[in-house]
Order: structure tokens, then C-alpha cells, then sequence
């Protein structure tokens, strides 16, 4: 592969962009978030949308393999590099180019961390709602390839809710714009939604034109503890069929708590507790009353062991710290998580998180499961030790059982985490062959060279 005329091409194109290959720069963009590594054989870091158009242009010249690249945060692979890859860093392109207030709208380069997104729409008491745990660090741009979320999707939905168009380059080196700048529109396909979790095969997104809405003026955090799973699933079902919806309405179960308890000396939960949700409403500070009582009423039965209600943000830290600490607790168990983000109907979470108690006896591995139970969205984690061959490929057959009763259900693979790498070979499982070949089709033409992100997403042929 041409890799050096491709980066002599690059330094003397009309839009230079900066390029580092040296090894501790590669050792650094060699991974995301799974434990794999993969060198690429350079990283580039393109500051302008000029910038990028060059290098794609380039790259299809010169054949190289180009894999985005936000902050690394994803844990399925997407910005892994793709064996004699060159990695786009979108770290330099971190401006706000333009916050529009009045009409409640922000455009963004892609390198933007997410969290600066959020508060900048504060300062003008507006709200940019997607919040993915990572947003201190993560970037819009790999929000945007993945369609990110955190707990507030409950209420206020996920980062497609909030894109209004956006500015790319094509894996084939085209230029485009899509959508408007209006909260309505309807002009040819929706290229927007299309690129929304798109992982970075199609095209490379540059700039971002996100809506905003009024930030809610108050907040109320509650936590409730249960005696069993059920009881807490029980609740959960019951507050997403009453009228007042939540802002986040999160779940651990009983394996998510005893981690917890373990490595947390001030985990502050009440004896017995063996499940447990957090709910935050927010609204109108008159409203808040209201909202809390239907609430209270609804969380409320013979398995609630204890429920809380913060009133100043001490204590609203405090009822999170079990839920926030625990990426960290469950890491005691094993030296591997294979950290899986299924979502079944809210209805029947009750029913999956008891097969995953049946499938953790029968399979003999810890799995820890918790999450966004308002959307039905579960992190489960199967916890093994990787050098042991046996468990791993216990292991793998009960990742494939999660997956066939997630969709026995009526439940999805992926509620925020996406395909990547690591879920590449169970798409089949969900999608058929039509829809499977209409993607391939869309990769076709957007990637004729297959240049971006090769080896993700799609399951490989034949
Ligand atoms: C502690 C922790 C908490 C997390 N919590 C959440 C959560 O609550 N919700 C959630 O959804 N996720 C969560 N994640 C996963 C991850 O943070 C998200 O997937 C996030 O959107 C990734 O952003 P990034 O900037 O790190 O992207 P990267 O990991 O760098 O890239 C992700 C994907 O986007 C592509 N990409 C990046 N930039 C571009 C671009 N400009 N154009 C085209 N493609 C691009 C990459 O090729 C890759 O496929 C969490 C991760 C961690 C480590």
C-alpha cells in the first residue's frame, strides 16, 4: 500500500494536513474502549472541513483506509483502525462556529466535546439533552456516528432527536449538506437520519447543526430500593404507564448492587436492598409537587424497602453514587467485561433480567445488569476471565442466547452502543437479507472504494 506518496500527496496538497506516525502517537490512537488494539500507520488531524475533503480524496487515490475518530470513548470498536489505517482525529475541530439562541440552534464541528455543547446551551437557558456518560469527553462527532444517549432519553429521546442537517465528505471524496435549519422540513431523502449511527462507513461528518430546547428550570432526583428484581422492574413498568414521564429512570439489579456494596464503603444503601431504580423528574419548580406525588405513589409497594428524595445537589450525588461507581465495582469481578447493551419492551424487562439470572446459574459466569430501564435499555455484562479458553466460549454461547431472547421479545442488539467490530457477525440475527443488501447497496454508493471504517457494522459476505 502506498502509504508514503499518499502522505507526500497529502503534504503538499493545497489544504496540508498535519499527519503524525511516530510510535508513541500510534500507540495512543491504537485503541477505543474494547481491549483490542490495532497500530494504524498514521494519524491525521485535519483542522478544517478543506482539510478533510483532501484527505478522503486522497485516500481513495491512494487507496488508504481512513477510520474517524472522536475521543476513543465507543465500546464496540467503531474508531478501532482498521489493520494499515489511517486514523482521522476530529480533535482539532473543536469549534463552535455559531449559537443561535433565538432560534434555538448551535452549529458545531465535530471535534466539539459533548459536555461544552450542553453548557454553552445553559448559559442562554437552553439544553442540549443527549447525555451520554462520557460527554465530559466524548465528541459530537462520534456521538453523531453512534446516535448516542444517556439517562435523559427517557424523556427527551436520543442525539437523532436533536440534529437538524449536517456537513460531510462522502467515502467517495463528495461534499455534502443535509437537512435544514429549520425544525421542519421535507426535501428529498432523510441523508440526516442516514448518517445519525452511520459508525463512520459512509461519510465523515464535519459540522453538525443541532436544535436546542428551554432548559427545564428544576430537577428532582429520587431512588427507591427493592427487595428483589421484581419488585423493582414492577415499579419500573408501572411509572413508564402513568402520565408523569421521568427524565431518567435507571435500574440495577441485584449482582449491579452487591458490587456496588463491596467496593463502595459509603454506598449508603439500606440493608436487604436488592435492586433498586433512580427517577428524575423535571419541569416547572411549580409543577415539581406534583410529579413528585404521582411518582411517589407509583414507586411505591409492598417490595420498596426505602425511597428517597434529594433536596440539594449533595444529596442528589449521594442517590447516584451507587449507579455511577458502578462501571468501576463491577471491574472487581473479573479482568473482562463483554459489556452488551440489549433493549427488550419495557414490559418485558422483568422477563429478560430473570433469563439472564437463569442464564448467569446455568452458564456459571457473574452477569451484571443495569441501566436505562426507562427505555428498556440494559447494560448486561458477562464478567470472564480472558485466558481461560472454557469460560470464554461458555461465554460466547450465552451471549448468543442473550441476543435470540432480546429479539424473542421484541427487543433490540444495541440501544446506544452500536455494532462496531464487536457486533458485526450477530446483525444477521436482527436484520433479514433485504434490508441487510439495501445497507451493502448504501455502502456501495457512498463508499465505492469501501476506504471508511472497513471491517465494521456490516457483517463481512458470503
Ligand atoms: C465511561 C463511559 C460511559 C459511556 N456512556 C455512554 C452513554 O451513556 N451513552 C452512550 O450512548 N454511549 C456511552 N458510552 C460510549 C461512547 O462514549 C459513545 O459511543 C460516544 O458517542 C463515542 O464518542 P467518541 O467521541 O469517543 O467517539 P469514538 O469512540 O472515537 O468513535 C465512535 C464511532 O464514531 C465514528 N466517528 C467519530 N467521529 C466521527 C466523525 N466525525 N464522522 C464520522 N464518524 C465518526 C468512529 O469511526 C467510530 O465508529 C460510554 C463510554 C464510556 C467509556
Amino acid at each position: 500500500m502506498p502509504l508514503p506518496d499518499f502522505l507526500a500527496a497529502l503534504a503538499h496538497a493545497p489544504a496540508a494536513v498535519h499527519v503524525l506516525s511516530d510510535p508513541d502517537t500510534l500507540a495512543i490512537y491504537a485503541c477505543d474502549e474494547t481491549p483490542k488494539r490495532c497500530t494504524p500507520r498514521a494519524v491525521a488531524f485535519p483542522r478544517a472541513h478543506a482539510e478533510v475533503l483532501e484527505l478522503v480524496r486522497l485516500a481513495n487515490a491512494y487507496r488508504i483506509p481512513l477510520v474517524a475518530r472522536g475521543a476513543g470513548s465507543g465500546n464496540v470498536g467503531g474508531a478501532l483502525p482498521a489493520p494499515d489505517s489511517v486514523v482521522v482525529s476530529f480533535e482539532c475541530m473543536d469549534a463552535i462556529l455559531e449559537f443561535d439562541p433565538d432560534n434555538r440552534l448551535m452549529v458545531v464541528e465535530a471535534g466539539v466535546v459533548t459536555e461544552r455543547i450542553e453548557q454553552t446551551a445553559r448559559s442562554r437557558g437552553l439544553m442540549y439533552p443527549p447525555d451520554p456518560g462520557s460527554a465530559p469527553y466524548c465528541r459530537i462527532g462520534g456521538n453523531l456516528a453512534m446516535n448516542a444517549a444517556g439517562p435523559r432519553a427517557v424523556k427527551y429521546g436520543t442525539t437523532r432527536d436533536y440534529v437538524l442537517g449536517l456537513r460531510a465528505v462522502t467515502g467517495a471524496g463528495a461534499e455534502i449538506r443535509t437537512g435544514c435549519r429549520t425544525t421542519k422540513g421535507v426535501t428529498g431523502y432523510d441523508l440526516t437520519r442516514l448518517l445519525v449511527g452511520s459508525e463512520g462507513t459512509l461519510a465523515l461528518i464535519t459540522e453538525a447543526t443541532l436544535r436546542l430546547i428551554p432548559a427545564p428550570r428544576a430537577l428532582i432526583t429520587l431512588r427507591a430500593c427493592y427487595n428483589s428484581n421484581d419488585a423493582a422492574l414492577a415499579a419500573c413498568a408501572r411509572v413508564m404507564t402513568q402520565p408523569v414521564i421521568p427524565c431518567a429512570l435507571e435500574f440495577m439489579d441485584r449482582l449491579s448492587i452487591e458490587a456496588v456494596r463491596s467496593q463502595l464503603p459509603d454506598h449508603g444503601l439500606p440493608q436487604g436492598t436488592q435492586a433498586l431504580l433512580i427517577i428524575e423528574a423535571d419541569g416547572e419548580t411549580h409543577d415539581l409537587p406534583r410529579q413528585i406525588a404521582a411518582l411517589t405513589n407509583t414507586l411505591t409497594d409492598s417490595g420498596l424497602i426505602e425511597l428517597r428524595e434529594a433536596h440539594d445537589a449533595e444529596e442528589t450525588r449521594t442517590l447516584w453514587r451507587a449507579r455511577k461507581s458502578l462501571s468501576h465495582a463491577v471491574k472487581q469481578i473479573a479482568p473482562l467485561k463483554i459489556n452488551e447493551d440489549i433493549v427488550v419492551p419495557i414490559m418485558r424487562l422483568s422477563e429478560m433480567v430473570a433469563f439472564l439470572e437463569a442464564q448467569a446459574r446455568g452458564y456459571q459466569l457473574p452477569i451484571v445488569s443495569f441501566g436505562h430501564a426507562g427505555n428498556g435499555n440494559l447494560h448486561v455484562n458477562l464478567m470472564v476471565r480472558p485466558d481461560d479458553a472454557r469460560e470464554m466460549a461458555r461465554a460466547r454461547a450465552c451471549l448468543l442466547e442473550i441476543f435470540e431472547k432480546t429479539l424473542a421479545l421484541g427487543g433490540t442488539l444495541s440501544g446506544e452502543h452500536g455494532i462496531g467490530t464487536e457486533k458485526r457477525e450477530f446483525l444477521p440475527l436482527e436484520i433479514a437479507p433485504p434490508a441487510l443488501d439495501l445497507m451493502r447497496g448504501l455502502k456501495a454508493l457512498f463508499d465505492p472504494n469501501g476506504i471508511l471504517n472497513p471491517g465494521k457494522l456490516l457483517p463481512e459476505t458470503g
